[in-house]
């Protein structure tokens, strides 16, 4: 029972929590509110204009007034206008009368439609923006955790889910919801007693839509995560295509994929089971309910009261609600998916974003940078993955990071722009712990290639100036694609800087992309460089090339260098070799291979490096 209430309480608070996204369009909540409002007043109005020209029909006995003739409206209207003889009525005014409901419910039905889906797509528009804002500022720590596939897939999917309930379900609640009422307030006002016969049947229903809705939820959570696998798995066969096919991955791919859509395929079939059973099931009940009320009616003496007329007119009002009815109900499975939706959405919205408690910034640095006992686990990580690093980086210096792969120096060099928190230790830019900055401030002084160089879906030379260097003249991006070997392969590109790059830069060889994004850092300018493996994909003459770019480049700010080739790192003011979270050899290359310690074991060609 107290499951129950605080699941109920949930609810509550999830439905609040959507309508708040719906305070911004009440406006065209309100038409869409009338609009239905008008297209059920309109269907009891036939209902009305039915009940008069039936008992109209009967002629003389109407005419005498033996059976007073049905219908509200009908009947306002001849007293008004003084027609006495239900029959010319009926002949003149019930035509016209047919047409303008006509007109109006179409009017009504419009109107509901258009702006209840005006406000769908409102919501639909802010969730999503809220969600991508979201994940631009959300910790690394969650982005490495989650499947890509299903970060996409909540925005895409999901986000869909929760439109598709706000226009489908809240339209059906309004549309059918009040030409429910409209119709059930006209049995009461036509016969309340035999309307009596109609409630039985209530709480019957209630209960078996109550059951179906919480498989319903249950369902669409599944359906979700599977719609999450589903992404994931394409996205990885799309990013790794070269890797499947030389690795012969075809196959399993597929009955990963096959398996994924299998699970969504099974659940989809559950849903339609419980969604195509709850509306005959619904209906059956109804159906029972209305022959109880015509076996009533031709049984008791309430039928005698009625003229011919309104007993017609109220069969065909029981009859007609049948499917407004279905519909409210059918409309609890979509209610259910939407919250199955927006409780996945809200739960990313609820994530604290990165940390960013620094208040202060520092207009420029020189770039001394200090790391003192730094330690570091990885959230979720039993193991410490940087146990005590110290070292210290002047102005002008170049650092290189070596060491066997899976020794920490990406982790380390990541702690640099604050991707990750230290869990001990200092970490000083300029003497200011780096936490005391402003995440922006810190990271404005930082230039990082890292080793997987992601290009967008822009021109080479939007590309370069990425992100806050929008503003940078052309000529700043040439010299520095000049200064990153990137000027005479841009220059041959069909349209030079201009040149669209696709999805990815796929147009580009793996060196001319770092190339590019080596571009990017010197334009930044930045005190701070960071190059983790950042020319790795080029070849020897290129890297010789860039090296001696680079040297000019470095000579006013501080550059950590993670290298794999050790020919590139020779030069560098200092060496710290890197293993297993700690840095067990520091020097220069001459040093360290006097030493003849670990550096030079690296530095051995007959052994592979790591
Ligand atoms: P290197 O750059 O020297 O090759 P890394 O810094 O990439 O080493 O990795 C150091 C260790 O941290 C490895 O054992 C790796 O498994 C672990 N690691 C790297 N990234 C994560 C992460 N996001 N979550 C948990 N552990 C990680």
């Amino acid at each position: 029972m107290a499951k129950k209430q605080s699941s109920f309480k949930k609810d509550v608070r999830l439905y609040k929590r959507l309508l708040t996204y719906l305070l911004p369009v009440k406006w065209a909540f309100f038409l869409s509110f009338v609009g239905f409002g008008l297209y059920a007043a309109m269907d009891v109005l036939a209902v009305d204009i039915l009940q008069y020209l039936i008992d109209s029909l009967g002629g003389e006995s109407a005419a005498i007034g033996n059976i007073e003739t049905g219908g509200i409206v009908a009947n306002l209207l001849a007293n008004t206008l003084n027609i006495s003889d239900p029959l010319t009525m009926a002949k003149t005014l019930i035509p016209i009368l047919m047409v303008l409901i006509a007109v109006f419910r179409g009017f009504g039905s419009f109107m509901g439609n258009f702006f209840m889906r005006y406000v769908g797509n409102s919501v639909v528009l802010k969730l999503r923006n809220e969600l991508f804002e979201q994940l631009t500022q959300l910790p690394m720590a969650y982005i490495n955790n989650k499947q890509s596939g299903k970060l996409v897939s909540r925005i895409t999917f999901n986000v869909e889910q929760v439109t598709s309930a706000v226009t489908n379900a809240l339209t059906t609640l309004f549309r059918d919801g009040l030409t429910v009422i409209c119709l059930f307030s006209y049995l009461v006002y036509v016969n309340y007693k035999l309307t009596l016969t109609f409630l039985v049947v209530i709480p019957l229903i209630g209960l078996i839509v109550n059951v179906v809705s919480k498989r319903f939820r249950l369902i669409s959570h599944r359906l979700q995560n599977s719609m999450g696998d589903i992404t994931q798995v394409v996205t990885e066969a799309v990013n790794s295509s070269q890797d499947m096919r030389v690795y012969g991955a075809q196959a399993s791919e597929n009955s990963r994929f096959q398996k994924a859509t299998l699970y969504n395929f099974r659940q989809k079939i559950k849903e339609a089971v419980a969604d195509a059973a709850l509306s005959p099931t619904v209906q059956i009940l109804l159906t029972f309910a209305i022959a109880l009320l015509v076996w009533i009616g031709l049984n008791s003496h309430s039928v005698s009261s009625l003229s011919p007329g309104s007993f017609v007119a109220y069969l065909v009002a029981a009859g007609a609600i049948a499917k407004p009815f279905r519909q409210v109900t059918s409309v609890l499975s979509i209610i259910q998916k939407a919250l199955a939706a927006a409780e996945d959405i809200f739960t990313q919205l609820d994530e604290v974003t990165e940390k960013d408690t620094g208040v202060k910034t520092l207009p420029s640095v020189k770039g001394h940078l200090r790391f003192d006992n730094v330690h570091f686990t990885y959230p979720g990580a039993e193991k410490e993955t940087l146990k005590g690093i110290s070292f210290y980086a002047k102005p002008g210096e170049m650092v290189a990071l070596v060491g066997g792969s899976g020794g920490g120096k990406s982790t380390l060099a990541g702690l640099i722009p604050r991707f990750y928190d230290a869990t001990d230790g200092r970490i000083t830019l300029d003497d200011e712990l780096i936490d005391e900055l402003s995440l922006d401030n810190l990271r404005s002084h930082i230039a990082l290639v890292s080793q997987h160089v992601v290009l967008f879906n822009d021109t080479v030379a939007k590309n370069i100036a990425y992100g806050s260097m929008g503003d940078h003249s052309f000529e700043e991006i040439e010299r520095a694609s000049r200064l990153a070997h990137a000027h005479d392969f841009i220059l041959r590109l069909p349209q030079g800087y201009d040149t669209p790059i696709g999805d990815n830069g796929v147009l580009l060889s793996g060196g001319q992309r770092q190339r590019i994004a080596i571009a990017r850092a010197i334009l930044k300018n930045a005190p701070i460089l960071i190059m983790d493996e950042a020319t790795s994909a080029l070849d020897n003459e290129s890297e010789q090339l860039i090296q001696s770019a680079l040297l000019d480049v470095m000579k006013d700010r501080t550059t950590l260098v993670i290298a794999h080739r050790l020919t590139t790192i020779q030069r560098a003011d200092k060496i710290l070799v890197v293993q297993a979270g700690q840095i067990v050899e520091e020097g220069t290359h001459d040093e360290l291979i006097a030493n003849a310690s670990h550096y030079a074991k690296l530095n051995q060609p007959s052994s592979p490096p790591y």
